[in-house]
């Protein structure tokens, strides 16, 4: 039914069947999914896609699934916000939010890439669907498991937000709380993978799992009006999503869906864990890993980034940079995205947003070149990061006089005017 040719090695270009495979056998490669892209373009138009769904399975056809999807079914498709008053905090006249703050079901743009990986699970007829999470992918993960009837097992570190925590087990998966760092946690679920022979959707099949995240980047370029933006700003913490963002847009050009791609790829990470950041920084291809992550961003802790060195190469082959943000910018970025488009996006937005600021006053981001934030994760998951740094309300008894004093002492003043209009 699909366009799938086989997997392919990123290093070696050796072809392998699409099966459960992620690593090659001769260079230890990473493995990805090849397509028939002729077929392809013959079976698909602009006007076949925007024929399609209102999802993610508006681009089946460069997605790696064979039957129709079973989980994940109204995944994608988020807005793309044209952010005027952000923009205009920014210096940017050209601005949009990419908003899978409200992506479904779970809220993170993970739901992308697990739709895809989940359902790769079943056609494999994997007993059980498991991961390796830094938060959102758990939720993802023990969403879909649930949706589609199969056994889940999650492996978080132990020290997750509580919102990150809840918004997993209520979906009754199995939920294991690791004393370690993610990278600790990962190493773990490659022995569990191979000893149980259970599907991780980030380790034995990422191939599958990291196709989903193209379909962010298809969707901005759709909403443009088929049109790539001159930059993208992408949070990144494996480095799979910035990856796969290009892949996808090069992919709309080669297939004739997009004139050009003169988009410039930036990626964002915190001060206290942005090992892709340092070598971009750096210039240099070697990412070192860092050892113990600190941040308040930590869907995007961690220290050795799997895909690390192809979202370094991304970055240079698309003339993009990078920015860190600390733990203080990060809190700030979301504030300003909250109070300017309405958005309440998580830790990783704020970094993404304050990583944003950066490149344009390093002049990286012309002011009225048009510039995608990518805003990956709801802000309801990390509550703790800004509960401390917001105005407490305003306290008061259930009396008019009560509210009086308040407004004259503690509310803004101009809301008082529009009072007196009226008597
Ligand atoms: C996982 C995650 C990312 C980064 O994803 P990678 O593909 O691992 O780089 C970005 N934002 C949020 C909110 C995430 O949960
Ligand atoms: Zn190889």
């Amino acid at each position: 039914m699909g366009y799938v040719r086989g997997l392919k090695c990123r290093e070696c270009a050796r072809p392998y069947p699409a099966k459960a495979l992620h690593v090659c056998e001769f260079c230890f490669g990473p493995l990805e999914v090849d397509y028939d892209y002729a077929a392809i373009g013959r079976a698909v138009d602009h006007r076949s896609i925007e024929a399609g769904p209102p999802n993610i399975w508006r681009y089946r056809a460069l997605l790696p699934v064979d039957g129709e999807p079973t989980v994940g079914r109204h995944c994608g498709f988020t807005p793309l916000v044209r952010a005027r008053n952000l923009g205009k905090a920014l210096g940017l006249s050209q601005l949009y939010v990419k908003n899978d703050t409200v992506n479904h079901p779970t809220l993170s743009f993970k739901d992308r890439v697990v739709a895809v990986a989940v359902i790769k699970a079943q056609e494999f007829g994997f007993p059980v669907v498991a991961c390796a999470s830094t938060g959102n992918l758990a939720n993802s993960v023990a969403a879909h498991a649930a949706e589609g009837g199969l056994t889940s097992f999650v492996f978080i570190p132990a020290d997750l937000e509580q919102g990150k925590v809840v918004g997993t087990s209520i979906y009754a998966p199995n939920v294991v709380a690791v004393d370690g760092t993610y990278d600790e946690v990962n190493r773990l679920c490659s022995e569990v993978a191979d000893k149980y022979g259970w599907a991780f959707v980030n380790i034995n099949i990422r191939p599958y799992y990291a196709e989903g995240s193209k379909t962010f980047g298809y969707e901005i370029a759709e909403q443009l009006g088929w049109r790539a933006p001159d930059h993208i700003v992408v949070p990144a913490a494996g480095g799979s999503l910035i990856t796969k963002v290009w892949k996808g847009l090069k992919e709309f050009y080669n297939l004739g869906l997009l004139p050009a791609v003169p988009t410039h790829m930036h990626v964002a990470q915190a001060a206290g864990c942005g090992p892709i950041v340092n070598s971009v920084k750096a210039g240099s291809e070697i990412i070192r890993p860092v050892k113990q992550p600190r941040t308040i961003a930590k869907s995007l802790a961690i220290g050795n980034p799997a895909d690390g060195y192809y979202a370094f190469k991304v970055v240079k082959d698309s003339g993009g940079g990078g920015e860190h943000a600390t733990d203080e910018e990060i809190v700030e970025a979301m504030k300003l995205l909250a109070a300017t488009e309405g958005i309440f996006a998580e830790t990783a937005g704020g970094v993404t947003v304050a990583a944003t600021k950066k490149l344009v006053e390093h002049g990286a981001i012309g002011r009225d070149e048009v510039t995608v934030i990518s805003v990956t994760g709801n802000g309801l998951k990390t509550q703790e990061a800004v509960a401390g740094a917001l105005r407490v309300p305003a306290h008061i008894k259930p009396t008019l006089a009560s509210f009086d004093a308040a407004l004259a002492q503690h509310l803004p003043s101009g809301a008082g005017k529009g009072l007196t209009a009226g008597c």
